[in-house]
């Protein structure tokens, strides 16, 4: 069986972590600080805190904003339930702005119409590494006074106009995840990148305990935080996976681009694309059925196959708990129409040219019959 993504780990990556357990130092320490210092240059922002994974950064970022009861935050449907749920744990409410049919990330355009007095955030979703409209969502936010967190866990290594995802050009914070499938990994682990020193340090605080040495060496405890650290072990394998990011990049982006080529002749498929000013990192090659009633039937074909493909996403709040907390009347729309003719196939650094064949042929023998 393909699998629809996979890690790229290599003999550097195994040598790195090996130094790590060998080290008297396991838990957070100096390469935790290096990792950082090199996700923050990588991206071009002034600071990054590493976490235990991108749920917890999510929670983190949430919390150093004051998140809490009365809050609302705009977001997409077309996600990770992790980026909700947090907004969820805080005592907020998310709500769900429609999409694109172009990029599938939220539509910028219908974020406006969303803000409330209780509107506190905006949380763009860089939708399988395609940059959202970054320049006209900050603008929205300037003019209601909204702060703005990108989660950027399939963007790391993506671009948008000039600059890497993570710079936080136009957002108060950028969320990462180095789960096993995503640009790079640590395994688990999380990041969240800023340019302001008063979100770093709440940050940096809320990771471990809100407990701040002072100027004797004693804990002092200041806010009511948690153990979100990631190990050193994970910053080690973090370290060696970041020396390679472009080129996994490149790689992933010349998959796309075979996919591209293979498929653009395929009447009944919609094939991803990349608008201007975007740099994709490609995290996963979403393909569309043109008429939604085959979509079901050419998943399970190219299961028969022995190809691996998944669904990115159904709309976050059909989910039975979101339904249950009162999102039953949602309806978006372009989301719903999406979701029901998305199917993502296989991509990942390493995926060789004859497995992409044997993917295009299995799509190409489903429309052939
Ligand atoms: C992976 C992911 C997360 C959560 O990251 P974890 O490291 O798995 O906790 C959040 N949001 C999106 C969009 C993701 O893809």
């Amino acid at each position: 069986m393909i699998p629809y993504a996979k890690q790229h780990i290599d003999n550097n990556d195994i040598a790195s972590v090996v130094g790590a357990i060998r080290s008297d130092w396991l838990t957070q320490g100096p390469k935790v600080i290096l990792f950082e210092k090199e996700l923050a240059k990588y991206c071009g922002a002034k600071y990054a805190v590493a976490v235990s994974n991108g749920t917890t950064a999510l929670h983190l970022a949430y919390m150093a904003i004051g998140l809490s009861k009365n809050d609302e935050v705009i977001t997409t449907p077309n996600t990770f339930v992790a980026t909700s749920n947090m907004v969820l744990v805080c005592g907020a409410r998310p709500k769900f702005c429609d999409i694109r049919m172009d990029t599938y990330n939220i539509d910028e355009n219908k974020i406006e119409k969303l803000v409330t007095k209780k509107t506190k955030a905006i949380v763009p979703v860089h939708f399988a590494g395609q940059p959202c409209d970054m320049r006209y969502i900050q603008s929205i936010a300037k003019k209601h006074r909204l702060l703005v967190i990108e989660d950027a866990c399939h963007a790391l290594g993506s671009k948008y106009e000039n600059d890497k995802i993570g710079s936080c050009k136009y957002s108060d914070m950028t969320v990462f995840s180095f789960h096993a499938i995503k640009a790079i990994t640590t395994a688990e682990g999380g990041a969240i990148l800023t340019n302001s020193k008063k979100l770093y340090d709440m940050l940096v605080l809320l990771r471990s305990h809100g407990i701040q040495k002072d100027k004797n060496g004693f804990n002092v405890m200041l806010e009511l935080g948690y153990n979100y650290r990631l190990t050193e072990l994970q910053a080690a394998l973090g370290l060696s996976q970041m020396k390679k990011l472009d080129k996994l990049i490149r790689m992933r982006r010349m998959i796309a681009r075979k996919y591209q080529q293979a498929l653009k002749n395929v009447d009944d498929i919609i094939l991803p694309k990349e608008i201007d000013d975007n740099y994709s990192g490609w995290h996963i090659y979403v393909i569309r059925a043109k008429k939604a009633k085959d979509r079901l039937p050419l998943y399970k074909h190219l299961i028969k196959f022995g190809i691996g493909v998944n669904f990115h996403y159904p709309a976050v709040y059909k989910y039975p708990y979101y339904k249950k907390l009162g999102y039953a009347k949602i309806k978006c729309a372009n989301m719903e129409e999406y979701h029901k003719s998305a199917i993502t196939i296989p991509l990942y650094p390493g995926f060789y040219n004859v497995q992409i064949k044997t993917v295009c042929e299995a799509i190409k023998s489903f429309y052939a019959k």
